[in-house]
């Protein structure tokens, strides 16, 4: 359990960079089904200069981390994934950056402060994309994680993760059937249907990630 320190919310932005760049393919697979074929590429590229802001400059804070990853991730990812995940952990990171009172000037950044985080990161992919559950877009796989973190919160960061990361992969794997109405795969209307959403995965790695950084 414990909190997310900047240690740990480094290693969360390190084995989600791992992860995209160990499942580009199979992003850019899914992508091309119902898309252009580019989410594995657009995330891969994004997350390597992450990596580079991550090696230039040690973080201060784990919300300060958030933040540049998020910022970095608007500046350099082409594709409506860069802004709407940029915007996530910009928020997350702003969210967890906020003093909490009863910490003294510190922010809080246990299992309660991450589940408010997460979901502020949840609110700004839904003001900048305008999707809903059922959409079948990243937050099919983003609204259940936030929810199963935010019920395990009282079980600490690592348990929450790991349902989220759960809630997660469920999330993804039930837009199959779905008709996106949102994004470049809407374009397809009923033809869309039949396969996972990438965006939807690759949030599944997101949580993955969390769940791995919370571990130890
Ligand atoms: P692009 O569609 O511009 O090529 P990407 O391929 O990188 O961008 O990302 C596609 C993913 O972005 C989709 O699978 C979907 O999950 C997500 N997405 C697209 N539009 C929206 C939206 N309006 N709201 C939420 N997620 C969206
Ligand atoms: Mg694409
Ligand atoms: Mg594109």
């Amino acid at each position: 359990d414990g909190t997310l320190d900047t240690a740990r919310a480094e290693a969360w932005i390190r084995a989600l960079a791992a992860a995209v760049a160990a499942h580009e393919a199979e992003l850019t697979a899914l992508d091309a089904a119902i898309g252009d074929g580019d989410h594995g590429s657009n995330l891969r590229r994004g997350f390597e200069a992450v990596l580079a802001t991550l090696d230039d400059a040690p973080a201060a804070s784990p919300g300060a981390l958030l933040a540049t990853t998020g910022s970095t991730l608007i500046s350099r990812v082409g594709g409506a994934s860069g802004p709407l995940y940029g915007s996530a952990f910009r928020a997350i990171g702003h969210a967890l950056a906020v003093p909490d009172p009863d910490a003294g000037e510190r922010p809080a950044t246990g299992a309660p402060a991450v589940a408010a985080a997460l979901a502020e990161g949840l609110a700004a992919v839904q003001r900048l994309g305008g999707a809903q559950p059922g959409d079948k877009t990243m937050v099919d796989a983003f609204a259940p994680a936030v929810e199963a973190f935010r019920a395990a919160a009282g079980d600490g960061v690592a348990a929450a993760a790991r349902a989220a990361a759960a809630a997660a992969e469920q999330g993804a794997t039930a837009t199959v059937p779905m008709v996106a109405r949102k994004g470049r795969a809407s374009y397809l209307g009923p033809r869309s249907a039949g396969h996972r959403d990438p965006g939807a995965v690759s949030t599944a790695l997101v949580f993955g990630a969390l769940a791995a950084a919370c571990r130890g």
